[in-house]
C-alpha cells in the first residue's frame, strides 16, 4: 500500500510482518429479490469498470483462459446452489417465519429486527464454514479449486467446485434452521453476501485511506487478496467474507501486506496447465499435492 506496494514480488516465505494497525408476504421477499438483484447488476458493471480503470495487483497469466474456465466451474456451482441448496433453504427459511422457529424468531421486538439479527448470523455462520473449508482435509480437498486461481479478480468469485457448493448446502439449510432466517432475511442476506463476494475478490485499487475505513466494516480487496495469498500465515487470516467484524473480533484481521508483494494462489500448483476446467473438476478426487509444502497429502497415501 502506498511506497511499499512498489517493492518486488518476495518469495513465498516471509517473516511475520508487524501486525497493522410474523408476517413476510412472498410479495416483500420478492421486491427484496428484484432490489438485491438490480444491486448485483450495477454493482457487477462497476467493478468490472473499476478492476480494468485501477487494478490493484498486476495480473500473471492472460485473462481471457482464466475467465473462460472461470465461467464455466461459475455456472456448475451456480446450478448446484439452484438444484441443491435453494430447495433446501427456502422451506427451512418459510417455516421459521410460519412457526416461530430458531433462534431469532425468539426475540421480542419488530420484524426487521428479528431479519437484520438472522442476516448478522448468518454472515458470522458462513465465517465459521470459511474456517472449516480450510482446516478439516475433505472440505479443503474442494475448497482448494477455489485457492488454487494464480489470480485474483471478480471472476474468481465464482470459481468454486460444483460439489463445494453441494456440500456447503446442508450446513446453509442448518444455519436457516437454527438461526431462524426467515424468506425475506435470506433473499437479503443472499443478495449481500453475493454482493459482497463479487467486490472483495475484485481486483481493483481503492484509495488507500478509504479502503481502510472501509476494511472495519466488511471486507474488502486488500483483505481478501492477503486471504488468496501463497504464503499459509497470510492465508490463515481475514476469513470473512461479508461483514469484516468477525476477524476484528476473532483477531484475524490482517492489512499489513503490500498487494505486490503477494503471490497469489498456493505454492503446490503453480503449472496453470493443471489448473484447467477438466482439470480443476477432477482435482478433489485425484491424488493431491499438501497445498503448503507440495507433499502428497497424508489423506491420499493409501491410494
Ligand atoms: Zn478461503
Amino acid at each position: 500500500m502506498g511506497r511499499a506496494e512498489k517493492e518486488p514480488p518476495r518469495p513465498f516465505a516471509r517473516p511475520r510482518c508487524m501486525d497493522a494497525p410474523p408476517q413476510h408476504s412472498a410479495g416483500r421477499s420478492g421486491i427484496a429479490a428484484i432490489a438485491g438483484g438490480v444491486l448485483i447488476g450495477a454493482a457487477a458493471i462497476g467493478i468490472l469498470w473499476a478492476e480494468r480503470a485501477q487494478p490493484l495487483r498486476q495480473p500473471t497469466r492472460p485473462r481471457t483462459r482464466r475467465t473462460l474456465v472461470n465461467l464455466a466451474l461459475g455456472a456448475m456451482s451456480m446450478a448446484a446452489v439452484n438444484r441443491i441448496e435453494a430447495p433446501m433453504t427456502q422451506p427451512l427459511a418459510r417455516s421459521a417465519e410460519r412457526r416461530r422457529r430458531g433462534l431469532v424468531q425468539r426475540l421480542p421486538g419488530p420484524d426487521w429486527l428479528r431479519d437484520a439479527a438472522a442476516v448478522l448470523l448468518m454472515d458470522y455462520t458462513v465465517y465459521l464454514w470459511h474456517v472449516a473449508t480450510h482446516r478439516v482435509p475433505f472440505l479443503w480437498r474442494f475448497h482448494l479449486v477455489h485457492h488454487d486461481d494464480l489470480d485474483l479478480d471478480a471472476s474468481t468469485a465464482i470459481r468454486f467446485h460444483a460439489v463445494d457448493m453441494a456440500i456447503s448446502a446442508p450446513y446453509r439449510a442448518a444455519q436457516v434452521a437454527l438461526i431462524g432466517t426467515s424468506p425475506r432475511a435470506l433473499q437479503i442476506w443472499q443478495s449481500w453476501f453475493f454482493f459482497s463476494v463479487l467486490f472483495h475478490h475484485g481486483n481493483m485499487r481503492l484509495p488507500e485511506r478509504i479502503e481502510r475505513i472501509l476494511a472495519r466494516f466488511v471486507t474488502t480487496p486488500r483483505m481478501h487478496g492477503i486471504h488468496h495469498s501463497a504464503v499459509k500465515e497470510e492465508t490463515d487470516s481475514n476469513w470473512s467474507s461479508g461483514f469484516a467484524f468477525w476477524d476484528h473480533l476473532h483477531g484475524t484481521f490482517r492489512l499489513d501486506v503490500p498487494q505486490q508483494a503477494i503471490a497469489i494462489g498456493v505454492p503446490a500448483y503453480r503449472d496453470p496447465d493443471e489448473l484447467g476446467f477438466r482439470d480443476s473438476l477432477a482435482l478433489p478426487f485425484v491424488v493431491q499435492r499438501d497445498a503448503w509444502t507440495g507433499a502428497m497429502r497424508a489423506d491420499d497415501a493409501h491410494k
